[in-house]
């Protein structure tokens, strides 16, 4: 059974990829788009969901092959986003102190789509399921929101109802946000095959996705040490600041873990656990799939030190269609909006136009993961930040070794001078 699988997830990539198929983002367009249903989703060895084609029930109509966004890009067909560019750069806040302290960046997604339901709209993203997987979903009240809100660093599930549900609500005249990653922007932009007035697209700057297998894994280690197990979990708590975000676990009996230790987080920023297709996202630059793209300003005070004063949370916004800007300027009463450029935005977050870079041990880790237990996955990857003690040493150990860098270089140019 798994080998057959395995055949028909390579079939679908080579036949719509081509020699490139580890470029597959998952992003779900392929089975949405299938007239027969002949595609499903099935999840690879490690954890990422792949498309599997069903031959018996293929007609062979070759239409995800025509709207996957990936062979779309590479091969210049239609995007759907054509003619996008950066039109506006902004450093932004939510007003409401509480919604930026419950968000990851400034909280600007948050009055993006209240703005969307005020007006009778639906809105998607991603949340948590009760069985703790990221999988988007569509909310159409102000008491479902705080579903979306915040970043959950795990690839989020579409499911292709979610598709038909977008498209079905466009087509009664009402307005959707549809939010995520630029590759699911893309997926779903292409799905829908014409542009619709009132569908509006919030894309994020995506450093990648892990996997749903290594978060299971990383929460069923958690449980075993627990008393009652983890009912939610946030990936970006602000207790010590934007700038040095936590993780946090609430249990079901109430009790909360606060932790800057998490082994899952540093696995994520040290990009061993990311998709294999987010070393080569193709979906970086400044051409974006989104009308607004919303990012964490990292780095922001550097040239505009009044936008980062409280370590609060500043985002990044992006207006890359003329829609975009008129939304915003909707949303403007609930936001603090201060102008900016592209040139500090990119100095401090590289993953807007580059993909990040795959370590060596990428591909062991996730060998690792299916065979090892998770403990000892941590100690081999040292997913554990050093004690303080230990980070002290090494930070006057680097600072010494610099100085001494520095005395040599300078004595020796003042050797060559004399
Ligand atoms: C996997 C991932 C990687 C990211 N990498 C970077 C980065 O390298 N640099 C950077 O500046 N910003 C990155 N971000 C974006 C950043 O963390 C914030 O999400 C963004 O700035 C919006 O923040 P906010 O405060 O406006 O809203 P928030 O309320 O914090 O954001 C919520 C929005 O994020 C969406 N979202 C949450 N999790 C996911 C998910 N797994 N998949 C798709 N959509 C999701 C929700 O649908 C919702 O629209 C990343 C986000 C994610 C999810």
């Amino acid at each position: 059974m798994i080998s057959e699988e395995k055949h028909s997830v390579n079939a679908l990539a080579k036949h719509t990829l081509g020699e490139e198929q580890s470029l597959c983002a998952g992003c779900t367009a392929c089975a949405a788009i299938c007239p027969v249903d002949a595609i499903t989703m099935a999840a690879d060895a490690e954890g990422f969901l792949h498309p599997v084609i069903h031959t018996d029930l293929c007609t062979d109509c070759g239409l995800c092959r025509k709207f996957c966004p990936v062979h779309n890009l590479k091969n210049g067909g239609k995007t759907g986003w054509e003619g996008h560019g950066v039109s506006l750069v902004l450093a932004a806040w939510n007003l409401d102190e509480n919604i930026r302290r419950k968000s990851s960046s400034g909280g600007v997604f948050t009055a993006l789509a209240e703005n969307i339901l005020e007006k009778g709209g639906a809105v998607a993203g991603a949340a948590f399921d009760d069985r703790l997987h990221v999988r988007h979903c569509i909310v159409t009240t102000m008491v479902e929101l705080h579903r979306l809100r915040g970043s959950k660093y795990v690839q989020s599930e579409i499911p292709k109802e979610i598709y038909e549900e977008i498209e079905h609500l466009l087509q009664q005249g009402r307005s959707v946000l549809f939010s995520g990653t630029p590759c699911q922007i893309a997926g779903i932009r292409s799905f829908l095959r014409k542009p619709y007035e009132r569908f509006y697209c919030c894309d994020l700057v995506c450093m990648g996705v892990p996997s749903s297998l290594l978060f299971d894994k990383y929460i069923a280690w958690k449980n075993a040490q627990l008393e009652s197990p983890i009912a939610s979990c946030g990936f970006r708590d602000k207790t010590s600041g934007w700038k040095t975000p936590g993780m946090i676990h609430s249990s079901l009996d109430g009790r909360c873990e606060y932790t800057q230790q998490s082994a899952y987080y540093l696995a994520f920023i040290r990009r061993l656990a990311l998709r294999p297709s987010c070393y080569a996202c193709p979906f970086k630059g400044l051409n974006r799939p989104g009308d607004v793209t919303l990012a964490d300003f990292w780095g922001v005070a550097k040239k505009y030190p009044e936008y980062d004063r409280d370590d609060a949370g500043t985002s990044l916004v992006l207006v890359n269609t003329p829609k975009g800007k008129e939304w915003l300027d909707e949303c403007g009463a609930g936001l603090f909006l201060g102008s900016a450029d592209i040139d500090t935005a990119i100095a401090g977050n590289a993953m807007l136009v580059h993909p990040a870079l795959r370590p060596p041990e990428r591909s062991e880790f996730y060998g690792d993961l299916g065979t090892m237990a998770f403990k000892a996955l941590i100690r081999k990857y040292r997913l554990k930040r050093p004690a303080v003690h230990q980070r002290l040493i090494k930070s006057l150990r680097q600072r010494l070794s610099k100085g001494i860098g520095q005395l040599i270089r300078s004595t020796r140019r003042q050797e060559q001078q004399i």
